[in-house]
């Protein structure tokens, strides 16, 4: 699956370009000229398909063709690469081994959910539950899971639209947390819980 994903991706195409926050330059093809010239990844999208590939094939017609040199007006300029520095690269993985405890990720619309975007995280599970009740009443005609790692928790799909838990329900919650029940008062809820939460 897309999100748990740490390989590092080849860069084929425009939109690899911009997911890795590589940086693109266009080299004029006129030897004479050779003018090098960073591009705009973003203004780039807007002309050209995110899925078009950097480099075209045997005797195909190449979005580069008709990119102009703003030095010397040659149309036609070579594609190049340049990936993100190291350091930038071991920041964003370290920033993943950081990550909560708990993910509320949304997998789209429509089977079979393969497109998965992180839009909530919160290393307290009651925080995090309330943010996948959330993200599943707002976007409910979408996928929307609640997870540990790769373990889920909650599925909007599979379990239906969870419940909703009250203020009652979580002062108890944090009662059981900071263990300040009597025994007898914990038998009492423990089934109203162990319903809500799980
Ligand atoms: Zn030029």
């Amino acid at each position: 699956m897309y999100c748990e994903s740490t390989m590092p991706d080849p860069i084929r195409t425009i939109e690899d370009v911009q997911a890795g926050g590589h940086a693109l330059y266009a080299i004029c093809r006129n030897a004479g000229c050779r003018h090098c010239k960073k591009v705009d990844v973003q203004r780039l999208l807007h002309a050209v398909p995110a899925q078009a590939r950097l480099r075209p094939g045997p005797n195909e017609r190449h979005f580069t063709d008709s990119m102009r040199c703003e030095h010397c007006r040659w149309r036609g300029v070579y594609l190049w690469v340049e990936p993100a520095e190291q350091k930038r690269q071991i920041l964003q993985k370290s920033a993943r081994d950081e990550r909560s405890n708990y993910e509320i990720k949304d997998w789209g619309q429509s089977h079979p959910y393969t497109t998965c975007v992180t839009i909530g995280a919160a290393d307290n599970l009651f925080v995090a539950r309330g943010a996948y009740i959330a993200a599943s009443g707002f976007y409910s005609d979408h996928r929307i899971t609640l997870q540990q790692g790769a373990f889920v928790i909650g599925d909007s799909k599979r379990d239906g639209l969870p419940e909703v838990m009250t203020h009652e329900d979580y002062t108890r919650m944090r009662a059981i947390e900071t263990g300040t029940l009597s025994l007898e008062e914990l038998e009492a809820i423990g089934p109203t819980i162990s319903a809500k939460a799980s």
